[in-house]
């Protein structure tokens, strides 16, 4: 099943994506003050609510929780990060123009192939819309250059 596009990412696709193109790196600020290790990682990678529990408590005492966040929230699906967990960052996104990693694949894989004028056929059965949709976009496309 091919993934769909929220309503963030849509608006970012007609917009400036050269900003998703960054890579965006840990802070260092996260790594020098981060509460937790990587020897944690099961508890903080894990679906039990008590281990989720553990590590958002370790969150809570950290130094690095606001950078730690904001770093996580457009690049950190899995987990728990800057005291949230991937449910909560996922509402955050919602609210925001911030979108997911694998939002933000599927804009640039989207905008690469509408750039390039792959043709309707192939970006209908890629993306499993309707050729009309490639068309639609490529007008949007040039109406916001
Ligand atoms: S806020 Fe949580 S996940 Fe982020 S560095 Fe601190 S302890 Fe680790």
């Amino acid at each position: 099943m091919p993934m769909k596009l929220t309503k963030d990412a849509m608006r970012i696709l007609f917009g400036d994506v050269s900003k998703l193109r960054e890579i965006i790196d840990i802070p260092r600020d996260v790594l020098m003050n981060a509460s937790c290790s990587p020897e944690l990682s099961e508890t903080f990678y894990s679906d039990e609510p008590a281990e989720q529990d553990k590590a958002l408590a370790i969150c809570s005492g950290c130094k690095a929780i606001e950078s730690c966040l904001a770093y996580a929230l457009p690049s950190e699906e899995f987990g728990i990060w800057g005291g949230t967990t991937p449910e909560q960052r996922a509402k955050m996104r919602m609210k925001s123009d911030i979108v997911s990693p694998d939002q933000r694949h599927l804009v640039l894989e989207i905008r690469s192939d509408l750039d390039r004028k792959i043709g309707a056929k192939p970006f209908a059965s890629k993306y499993q819309v309707t050729q009309r949709t490639y068309y639609r976009w490529l007008e949007k496309l040039e109406d916001a250059a």
